[in-house]
């Protein structure tokens, strides 16, 4: 078994509802075991501002599953929840991107792991911060470095126990 953690946004369609059911779809799957979820967030967009605020939160999941594997469950998952990928970080009903995967380094195709843009979003590091203070990445820092630097600036606290809503 691996611990991964997957970072979870919605902005369309009820997105605080989008992540909760989000959040049992991921335990649903057949080799994964949620383990941990976050608070609810609710965010500033990153990208074109034209858009509706973000609900994000992250969950730990324990998994057998394989990085592609574990890619296209959260894949199908987001297409089952209607996301049509249009404009580059533009609005949707579900995003589900796999942050960490155990301490693996992936650089892949398909797969970047960690996820490339996590010491830069304050809307994936704190909720992440929530399951696991103690978290280092593969890389050596800290977790809670990287939420020191980055601030609260565009997330407040929607909920703060699971289920949310
Ligand atoms: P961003 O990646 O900046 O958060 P996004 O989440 O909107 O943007 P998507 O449209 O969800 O981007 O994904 C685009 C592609 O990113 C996917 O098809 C997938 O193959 C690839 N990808 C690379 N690394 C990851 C990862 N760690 N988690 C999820 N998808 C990834
Ligand atoms: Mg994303
Ligand atoms: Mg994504």
């Amino acid at each position: 078994m691996i611990t991964a953690y997957i970072a979870l946004g919605s902005n369309l369609d009820n997105p605080g509802l989008q992540l909760q059911r989000a959040v049992d779809d991921l335990d649903s799957v057949s080799g994964i075991e949620v383990t941990g979820v976050s608070k609810l967030y609710i965010s500033k967009p990153v990208g074109p501002q034209d858009q509706p605020d973000y609900c994000n939160a992250a969950v730990e999941i324990q998994t057998n599953l394989e990085p592609l594997a574990l890619l296209d469950a959260t894949q199908t998952i987001e297409n089952h929840h209607g996301r049509v990928r249009t404009i580059r970080w533009g609005a949707r009903t579900l995003d589900l991107d796999m942050i960490l995967y155990g301490d693996q380094v992936i650089n892949s195709e398909r797969l970047t792991v960690p996820h490339y843009q996590m010491h830069v979003r304050n809307f994936v590091v704190l909720p992440l911060f929530d399951i696991n203070p103690e978290l280092t990445l593969p890389s050596g820092r800290l977790l809670t470095q990287l939420k020191d630097e980055l601030g609260n600036d565009g997330i407040d606290v929607m909920a703060e126990q699971y289920p949310w809503l």
